[in-house]
């Protein structure tokens, strides 16, 4: 292995100890039965999300605590506590039933900014409950209409702005009744809207909250589109143990963390890990409105005293891109533990992190589907750089061949886990048969192949898609795109197999170059020399293409999918959730 294990102080030495102590011993007892003893049940089988998240923090002293601490664009700052949150969702729950009739298990859709009404809104909705969606604000008209089709939302909130941009699909939205607009100062008031301040003006903030099952539909998430269509994953009430569970041992979250989570609650990381999860656990979250910046996001680490960070590897590749002397500016001595998530972590980020940071990004792995954190490497044990870390205690993972069979460590395959988990999607949406085609001989397959070590540390090789057959040998992008990222001149890369009469495929790799650095001859050259000394002959690639930036999806994965379908001239399918270039 090129990269030396990065070896952790035993747990007596933490000044801080984490919430897991052992690993092998927590896997052993571990029970859900057990988890779920430290959440607020209304009694054996019903659970609300948001009773668990914030009104059973009333009953204790974290009553009057901060809960989200959130910074506008502008740099305002608001502050809830969870006393604030309940009330403000209590009255958002008796909007949408009271007001709007809203009823157990309709569709309330939100296509907001990161503002704080997309908590208090969700919130609400749940205590009514509803079923929420979140979109992310970035989408363009499609994109949204396919979802709230899709989904048959009832309601939806959103902004003046943002509805401008899609007022011309609501003709085709049938089942949409009710538009809620949140104005935050923004436009003047149409009589004829629903308006958020409005209609909160004149809510109770006393809800009698809707007493919900464990098995009842709670959140719908659409997936991220990187391989095809996106599809709706849907979540009950009962996946806030899962939230909560690895929030408390993965995250590691604890009574006095500040917290910042990055995802947009668009994504399922901004809801499982930007709401329920950290608040499940009591845990003050800091929340900033705007998108990517290095300098302003060093300077939210330094100023809010971030305790603990989950952030994404694009964004950490577009930190290091911004350079190394840019964090010099910064004091990060509050932040103690960071993990990234949604892609593969290349493990030169790992390494950089430590080097700016003074300490290592923990990378962990799961899907809209999973709900919650499944793969994961923890505070207490050892990373290998460039491995997603050890199952979940109480998750069972394994590598299978293609008749689904587990196969011996060492070997590439199938990612696939034992069904059963709190947080696993029940469905979906609309999409039964191609829900039940997910499951294989008692197990759920991922569509992720990786392999699993002598140790029990797990290793991405790449999406079932993705993976490059060439003269017989299997190819993950993700090793290749590794290494080509250690070339001091290259910022991003993304590989596929392009076919080859010989071969079956040869692997090309699409480079985008780091500021300061121009596309040369020369330079391929010195590139195509790097890879090929720390890769086999089979996977250093055979072209190198330079192009400004990879198409990704607006969270941020890279479509190795469009790269293949433009080099094969083929139409490009779904590109509904991807970035403008
Ligand atoms: P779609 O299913 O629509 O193609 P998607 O799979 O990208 O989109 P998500 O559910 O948001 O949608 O992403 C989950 C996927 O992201 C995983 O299946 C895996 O391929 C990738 N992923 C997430 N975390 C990691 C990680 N730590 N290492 C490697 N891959 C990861
Ligand atoms: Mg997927």
């Amino acid at each position: 292995m090129e990269y030396p294990k990065i070896t952790k102080t035993p747990f007596e030495q933490f000044a801080i100890k984490p919430n897991l102590q052992d690993y092998h011993k927590m896997g052993e007892k571990f029970s859900w039965d057990k988890i779920s003893s430290d959440l607020d049940w209304f009694d054996h089988e019903h659970i609300n999300i948001a009773h668990v998240t914030i009104d059973a923090h009333l009953k204790t002293d974290r009553k009057n605590k901060k809960a989200l601490i959130w910074e506008s664009k502008k740099g305002e700052v608001e502050e809830y506590t969870f006393l604030n949150l309940s009330r403000l969702s209590n009255k958002f729950a008796n909007v949408l039933v009271k007001e709007l009739g809203v009823q157990k298990g309709d569709r309330v859709f939100f296509f907001l900014e990161r503002v704080p009404e997309i908590f208090i809104g969700i919130l609400g909705a749940l205590k009514a409950g509803g079923v929420i969606g979140p979109l992310f604000s970035a989408f363009g008209p499609d994109a949204v209409k396919d979802r709230l089709a899709d989904s048959e939302a009832k309601v939806l909130i959103t902004s003046p702005a943002l509805k401008k941009k899609i007022v011309e699909v609501f003709p085709e939205l049938p089942a949409l009744k009710n538009i809620i607009l949140v104005h935050r100062g923004e436009a003047k008031e149409d009589p004829n809207d629903l308006s958020y301040d409005r209609l909160m003006a004149q809510a109770s903030d006393f809800f009698d909250m809707v007493k919900t099952r464990q098995e009842d539909y709670a959140i719908m998430h659409y997936t991220s589109g990187t391989t095809g269509k996106p599809k709706g994953a849907v979540h009950v009430h009962g996946a806030v143990l899962g939230h909560y569970a690895t929030g408390k041992y993965v995250l590691d979250l604890q009574e006095e963390d500040i917290y910042w989570c990055t995802a947009d609650p668009g994504w399922v990381t901004g809801t499982s890990y930007g709401m329920f999860g950290p608040w499940a656990n009591g845990v003050t979250q800091v929340v900033y409105e705007g998108g990517f910046s290095a300098k302003y996001w060093y300077s939210f680490l330094e100023r809010k005293k971030v305790t603990v960070w989950y952030t994404a590897p694009t964004a950490i590749r577009m930190l290091m891109k911004a350079g190394d002397e840019l964090p010099r500016n910064y004091r990060f001595d509050s932040l103690r533990y960071m993990c990234s998530v949604g892609e593969p972590l290349n493990p030169e980020a790992v390494v950089w992190g430590e080097k700016t940071f003074g300490k290592a990004f923990h990378d962990n792995w799961w899907q809209t589907e999973t709900g919650s954190i499944m793969i994961a490497n923890y505070p207490i044990q050892d990373i290998k750089p460039g491995s997603m870390g050890r199952p979940f205690p109480g998750i069972k993972a394994g590598i299978l061949d293609d008749n689904f069979n587990e196969l011996p460590s060492d070997r590439e395959g199938n990612l696939a886990l034992r069904p059963g988990w709190p947080s696993m999607f029940r469905t979906y949406w609309k999409k039964e048969e191609l829900y039940h085609s997910r499951f294989k001989k008692g197990w759920y397959i991922t569509g992720d192949k990786a392999r699993r070590d002598e140790e029990g540390y797990f290793w991405f090789v790449g999406r079932a898609d993705d993976v490059i057959n060439t003269a017989g040998h299997l190819v993950g992008p993700f090793e290749v795109e590794s290494v080509l990222i250690e070339h001091p001149a290259v910022a991003e890369a993304g590989v596929i197999g392009k076919p080859d009469p010989i071969a079956m495929e040869v692997v090309k790799a699409f480079v985008s170059l780091k500021d300061g650095n121009d596309p040369s001859e020369e330079l391929r050259h010195d590139i195509q020399k790097f890879v090929m000394k720390r890769l086999s002959s089979a996977a250093a690639p055979r072209e190198i293409e330079f192009i400004s930036s990879l198409p990704k999806t607006r969270s941020g994965k890279i479509m190795r999918r469009l790269l293949k379908a433009r080099e094969l001239g083929l139409p490009l399918g779904d590109t509904s959730t991807m970035e403008e270039e």
